[in-house]
């Protein structure tokens, strides 16, 4: 390419487009998948507590204390996590250590809708595999000849779990490719295959603080694998920027992973809803894949989605709705509490 001007030179890509994040006092906020319970107090407890030199000195770049918390958590080595700013940050980084420009990389056709612009802003070539008509993946679809895969499980904004049998068959199909499996979501009632990563070195696991344990604002998340795998992770991170970890996001999460029991409980309430959140759902004439995340993603039978979104929003209920096809008629409604999902059920009665 022949550039001349310093414009022709930016690296250009489509961002990647948030959720709106309107005040919660105003409105039910249900459209970006966040736990609608607070952090465990233990979070608030240590923060309070904590020496203000921490803020005025860099940070523990190997944020040994959340880390070592999540290996004990996990039953695995240290040197085996690998932490970043939420799970974006480490997904992000994943793509660029692991993927590359000469090889294609797979992932879902409807799946999140941040891979894509990764993919494009690391000039990484990807392949978008189609999900079949029941929104589940068909595992013989993905062979890749040393590149790359990703796959949420469950997947979003579909909600649907796969089996680790089926993790599993591709992990076998593709032994050449770094997989990448990003566990989101996979607290609310799915198996995670962490066990997977002894017998697959190539496996990586990613899963997040800003859903089951309600610590989206703090940004954190986590890769787990074989050692080979978050070495290699670690020395790209630390030659991008090895500060990324701010001090309290280290003590509050490694708070939040030792509080067991809170974690346990909210967990399981928030099941208790979706299940619930179903029944509802369903008496009101809305189907949906099943799901095993903390959000549904459903239709209805006679009522577009976008009118039933535009209309929620008219009366303060905020859920995600995209003009994309094969989904344009979908609404993927977070799983709030109970109360707020019994409002949200009134409005719907009015609108359906
Ligand atoms: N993966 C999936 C499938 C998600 O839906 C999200 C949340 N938007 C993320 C990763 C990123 O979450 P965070 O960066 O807050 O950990």
């Amino acid at each position: 390419m022949n550039y001349t001007t310093w414009e022709q030179r930016v690296r250009k890509v489509e961002p990647y487009t948030p959720g709106e994040q309107p005040k919660t006092d105003k409105v039910i906020k249900l459209n970006t998948n966040e736990n609608p319970f607070s952090p465990s107090p233990m979070v608030e407890k240590v923060i309070k507590e904590y020496n203000e030199d921490a803020l005025r000195l860099y940070p523990d770049t190997r944020a040994g204390l959340l880390v070592d918390a999540l290996a004990k958590r996990y039953g695995v080595d240290s040197d085996q996590v690998f932490v970043g700013v939420g799970s974006d940050d480490v997904i992000s980084q994943t793509f660029l250590t692991f993927f590359n420009s000469d090889k294609e990389i797979l992932f879902p056709d409807i799946t999140y809708s941040f891979y894509d612009v990764w993919a494009e802003l690391y000039r990484i070539p990807y392949r978008t595999v189609p999900l079949k008509d029941d929104f589940t993946i068909n595992p013989d679809d993905y062979k890749c000849d040393n590149g790359g895969i990703i796959i949420p499980n469950p997947n979003a904004p579909t909600g649907v779990l796969e089996s680790l049998d089926t993790i599993e068959e591709i992990l076998k199909a593709n032994p050449t490719s770094v997989v990448v499996i990003d566990e989101a979501y996979i607290d609310f009632g799915g198996t995670s295959c962490l066990p997977l990563i002894d017998k697959y070195e190539n496996l990586l696991v990613v899963q997040t603080f800003s859903k089951s344990r309600s610590m989206a604002g703090m940004r954190i998340g986590f890769a787990i694998g074989s050692k080979k795998l978050i070495k290699y992770l670690s020395d790209v991170k630390f030659s991008v920027n090895s500060y990324t970890m701010n001090p309290l996001s280290i003590i509050g999460g490694a708070a939040a992973v030792e509080d067991e029991e809170y974690f346990q409980k909210t967990t399981q309430e928030i099941i208790n809803t979706r299940e619930y959140s179903k029944k509802r759902l369903t008496e009101l004439g809305f189907t949906f894949p099943d799901s095993m995340s903390n959000f549904i993603f459903a239709s209805h039978k006679k009522v577009p989605a976008k009118e039933i979104f535009t209309k929620l929003k008219e009366q303060g209920i905020y859920v995600r709705y995209w003009d994309k096809p094969r989904i344009n008629n979908h609404l993927r409604i977070t799983i709030g509490t109970k109360e707020n999902m019994d409002k949200v059920f009134e409005k719907l009665a009015e609108i359906v």
